[in-house]
C-alpha cells in the first residue's frame, strides 16, 4: 500500500508540468527522496544520431555527463536495444558496465517506453552492491513509464508551442510582406521574425546581384565575419549546388569548413534554402546555429514555406521598385521625367542649405525644333529628342540630375555648383549639341539655355526655375543657340 502510495505520489509530481527541464528534475528528485539513489542520469535518445545522450544527472563524476552510448552499449544502451531492464548487481562482475561514477558499485538501467518506442533511460547507480530487490525493480520500472509519459507530454506540449510560434510567424510574414512594399524594409522584417520563431542563433537573407549573392539583412546573436556587405560568387561551392539544385541544403557540421565560407565566426551548421519565385531563384534564405546538427526534418517543410512567401514579397518589391522608377522616368528619351525633377530640387535645395554649398538649375530648350519636325517628320524629331538626352546625360556627372521638362525643353540640377560654373556646364553643353552631326538631319541643331543658382537667383524651388526661365528667354532674345545667365535676385551680390 505505502509503495502504491509512492507511485501515485510520483505520477502526481511528474504528470503535473508541461515543462520538459521541469520534468526532467522532478524525475531525478523522486528517484532521490523516494528511493533514495544518490547517483540517477537520464539519458534520451537522439533519433538522428541512435545514440542516448545524458541530459539530466545527479551524482556523476566531472566531465561524464558528455558522455553518448550507442545502442547496446554499456548497460543503459543494453536496456535501450533490448527495450527491458537491465540490472548488474555488482558493476565488478557485468562485462557492459561502463564507469560514470568512481563510486557506483551497481546499475539499473530502465528504459522509458512511450508505447512500443525507447525514447531514453533512467539509470540508477548505487555504491552497495545489491541494493535493489526486486519489488524495488518492478516500482522503479512503474515509475518509468509514469515518467516516460511526462516527458513525451512535455515534449508533445513543446513542439506544439513552437508550431504555434511558427504558425504565427508564417502568418506574420505573409501580412507583413504585403504591407511592407520597401525591399529593405521588408528583407530586415523578415529576418528578424524568422529569427524568434525558429529560434535559431542568425538569420541571413542574400539576394542574386549578377554573378554574387549579397547579404541583404541579418538578424541574431553571431558575429559577422566581414562587418558589411558580404558578397560571395555564385559559382563557388556550396552555393553553385544549391542554385543549381534549387533545394534546401544542411550543412550539420562547418567544423570543417574554411572560415571564408563562413558567414559567421561561430557558425556549427546551417541551413539554406533557395527563394524560388517564378522559376527564378532571387536568392537564398540561411539559417546558421552555433550548436552542430541544429536543424531537425521536422522544421524544414515550415521553413520553407517562410522561404516562398519571402520570395514572392521579394519579387513584389522589385516590382513595386520598378513600378516607381518607371513613374519618374520620360518614355520616349528614358531619362527622368518632370516629375521626378519636381522632387529633386526640393531635396537640393534642402541639401544646399543645411551644408551651405549651392547648387544650380539649367534649363535648355532645343532652337527651331518646329521647323525641324515640320521638315523632317516627327520620327526623325523624336530621334533628335533621344540624343541630345543621351548627349546631356554622357556630358554630366553622376550626381547630376536631367531631366525631360516637356516638349524639347530640358531642365539640369547641379549639386554642389555655382552660378559661374554652371554657366560653363550649360556652355558644354551648347557647344556638343552644335557640333554633333544628327544622322538624316543635314543641318545643325542647337540649343539655348538659362542658367539659375541658388543663392544668387533666388532660394526657393519657383524663384530658381522661374530665373532659369527668363535667362532661357533672354537666350532665345538675343539669337538663340547660347547661354544666358539669370538677373540676379533682389539682397544677392554676384559672385561665384
Ligand atoms: P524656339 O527656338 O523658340 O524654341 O522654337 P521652337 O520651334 O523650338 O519652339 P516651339 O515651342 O514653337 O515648338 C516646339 C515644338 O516641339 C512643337 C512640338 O511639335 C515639338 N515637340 C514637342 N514634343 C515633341 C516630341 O515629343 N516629339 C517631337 N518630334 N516633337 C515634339
Ligand atoms: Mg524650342
Ligand atoms: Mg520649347
Amino acid at each position: 500500500m505505502a509503495k502504491i502510495a509512492v507511485l501515485y505520489d510520483a505520477g502526481q509530481a511528474v504528470l503535473s508540468t508541461f515543462d520538459p527541464d521541469e520534468v526532467l528534475q522532478r524525475i531525478l528528485g523522486i528517484a532521490r527522496d523516494y528511493f533514495h539513489l544518490q547517483n540517477v542520469a537520464i539519458l534520451l535518445l537522439d533519433k538522428d544520431a541512435q545514440q542516448l545522450c545524458v541530459r539530466s544527472q545527479i551524482g556523476w563524476d566531472k566531465g561524464q555527463d558528455q558522455i553518448r552510448l550507442g545502442l547496446g552499449e554499456g548497460l543503459t544502451g543494453t536496456a535501450a536495444l533490448k527495450k527491458l531492464p537491465v540490472y548488474a548487481p555488482d558493476v565488478a562482475q557485468d562485462p557492459r558496465y561502463i564507469c560514470t561514477a568512481q563510486s557506483t558499485r551497481s546499475e539499473l538501467a530502465i528504459p522509458l517506453m512511450v508505447r512500443d518506442e525507447v525514447v531514453g533511460v533512467l539509470d540508477c547507480q548505487s555504491d552497495q552492491v545489491a541494493p535493489f530487490d526486486n519489488d524495488t525493480i518492478d516500482l522503479l520500472t512503474l515509475f518509468s513509464t509514469q515518467a516516460s509519459m511526462a516527458l513525451q507530454n512535455a515534449r508533445l506540449y513543446s513542439l506544439e508551442r513552437q508550431r504555434a510560434r511558427q504558425l504565427e510567424a508564417i502568418n506574420a510574414i505573409a501580412q507583413q510582406s504585403t504591407a511592407v512594399l520597401d525591399l529593405e524594409e521588408l528583407l530586415s522584417r523578415v529576418c528578424c521574425l524568422i529569427q524568434k520563431a525558429f529560434q535559431v542563433s542568425h538569420t541571413s537573407l542574400f539576394l542574386r546581384d549578377e554573378g554574387e549573392l549579397v547579404l541583404r539583412a541579418h538578424h541574431g546573436t553571431l558575429t559577422p565575419r566581414a562587418p558589411e556587405n558580404m558578397r560571395f560568387p555564385v559559382g563557388q561551392e556550396p552555393w553553385s549546388s544549391i542554385l543549381a539544385t534549387n533545394g534546401t541544403f544542411i550543412e550539420k557540421d562547418l567544423a570543417g569548413t574554411p572560415e571564408h565560407l563562413k558567414f559567421f565566426v561561430e557558425s556549427a551548421s546551417r541551413l539554406s534554402i533557395p527563394l524560388v519565385s517564378f522559376g527564378q531563384t532571387l536568392g537564398m534564405l540561411t539559417l546558421d546555429s552555433s550548436k552542430p546538427n541544429a536543424f531537425r526534418d521536422s522544421e524544414l517543410s515550415s521553413l520553407e514555406s517562410v522561404a516562398d512567401i519571402c520570395a514572392t514579397s521579394i519579387q513584389n518589391a522589385h516590382y513595386v521598385e520598378r513600378v516607381k522608377q518607371l513613374a519618374y522616368l520620360d518614355g520616349l528619351t528614358g531619362i527622368f521625367n518632370r516629375r521626378f525633377f519636381e522632387l529633386r530640387i526640393m531635396e537640393e535645395i534642402e541639401r544646399a542649405r543645411r551644408y551651405g554649398t549651392g547648387m544650380a538649375v539649367i534649363m535648355a530648350d532645343i532652337d527651331q525644333f518646329k521647323p525641324l519636325n515640320d521638315e523632317f517628320g516627327h520620327l526623325l524629331g523624336d530621334e533628335v529628342l533621344r540624343q541630345v538626352s543621351s548627349l546631356f546625360h554622357q556630358q554630366l556627372r553622376k550626381i547630376d540630375v536631367v531631366c525631360r521638362y516637356g516638349g524639347e525643353e530640358f531642365a539640369v540640377l547641379l549639386s554642389q555648383t555655382s552660378a559661374q560654373h554652371a554657366v560653363g556646364v550649360a556652355e558644354k553643353l551648347r557647344r556638343i549639341v552644335e557640333g554633333w552631326q544628327f544622322p538624316g538631319v543635314p543641318r545643325t541643331v542647337t540649343i539655348s539655355a538659362g542658367v539659375a543658382a541658388l543663392p544668387d537667383h533666388g532660394t526657393s524651388r519657383d524663384e530658381l526655375v522661374r530665373a532659369a526661365d527668363t535667362g532661357l528667354y533672354a537666350a532665345k532674345q538675343a539669337g538663340r543657340n547660347r547661354v544666358c545667365s539669370a538677373p540676379l535676385a533682389r539682397g544677392a551680390s554676384a559672385g561665384g
